[in-house]
């Protein structure tokens, strides 16, 4: 396991931030001891103090941070225990991003009537536009690209590395947006790789176009996170974007 992994495998808690009043001012508090420890404390502080939360475990994060999709008015979520429950429809952040490291906790129901794509059922959206899939999974025999940390109808985890329902699971995914030229047409699709409770189940997947209508604006441009409410009361925690450059210096 490298440095990356050892560091984006570990469940982590994220702390305090002194205001979230403003994105921005999350992000400028985020040389707290809070975000070392929201990163595990594995990552050098002065790339810690680059990630930006979206959700600490207080509900003044959720007005703060994220809008009930489709509107302009807050998410409806409720905080309970300091998670997010889904429940009011979809929450988009205010804040959009190109390329990414993102962690997200998550728990889903026990429901143990329900089948398929009833059975906990969220989803982690990227840019808006392609679905990292929540759901209860855990004890199948066979998963698909519908089951939990499937990337929606294009890519099935490659292991099975659930925990049971009412269990905090956790997504650390490492997202490259879809490249264009100067005229906007694709160059290169979307790649994606997503460790769930700190294995691997996507690697460096090739993501031939967003798993659902809605774009979030064009699809050049960078897009929110959207949390789905499918209408199963799934909980979500340390919510958090450390947003990636494009590209590295060219220099040798
Ligand atoms: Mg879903």
């Amino acid at each position: 396991m490298n440095t990356l992994s050892a560091t984006i495998g570990r469940r982590v808690t994220v702390g305090l931030i002194g205001s979230l009043a403003a994105v921005s001012l999350a992000a400028s508090a985020a040389s707290s001891a809070g975000i070392k420890a929201a990163t595990g404390g594995r990552m050098p502080d002065s790339v810690a103090q680059k990630a930006v939360v979206l959700f600490s475990g207080k509900a003044e994060d959720v007005a703060a941070n994220w809008l009930k999709h489709g509107s302009n008015q807050n998410a409806a979520w409720k905080v309970v225990k300091g998670a997010m429950v889904a429940g009011g429809g979809d929450i988009v952040s205010k804040q959009k991003f190109t390329d990414f490291l993102l962690h997200v906790e998550f728990k889903v129901p026990y429901m143990p009537d329900a089948k398929g794509q009833g059975r906990g059922n969220s989803g982690v959206f990227l840019q808006g536009r392609y679905e990292i899939q929540v759901l209860d999974s855990y004890g199948l025999d066979e998963v698909g690209s519908g089951d939990c940390g499937g990337v929606y109808g294009k890519g099935a985890p490659l292991l099975k590395a659930y925990k049971k329902p009412r269990e905090w699971q956790n997504y650390d995914i490492v997202f490259r947006a879809p490249r264009f030229d100067a005229d906007k047409k694709l160059t290169e699709h979307a790649r994606v790789t997503v460790f769930l409770n700190g294995a691997p189940i996507q690697n460096n997947f090739q993501i031939d176009g967003p798993t659902w209508g809605e774009n979030f604006g064009e699809i050049w441009e960078p897009g929110p996170i959207v949390l789905q409410d499918h209408g199963n009361p799934c909980e979500f925690r340390n919510v958090w974007v450390l947003p990636l450059p494009e590209q590295g210096a060219q220099r040798y």
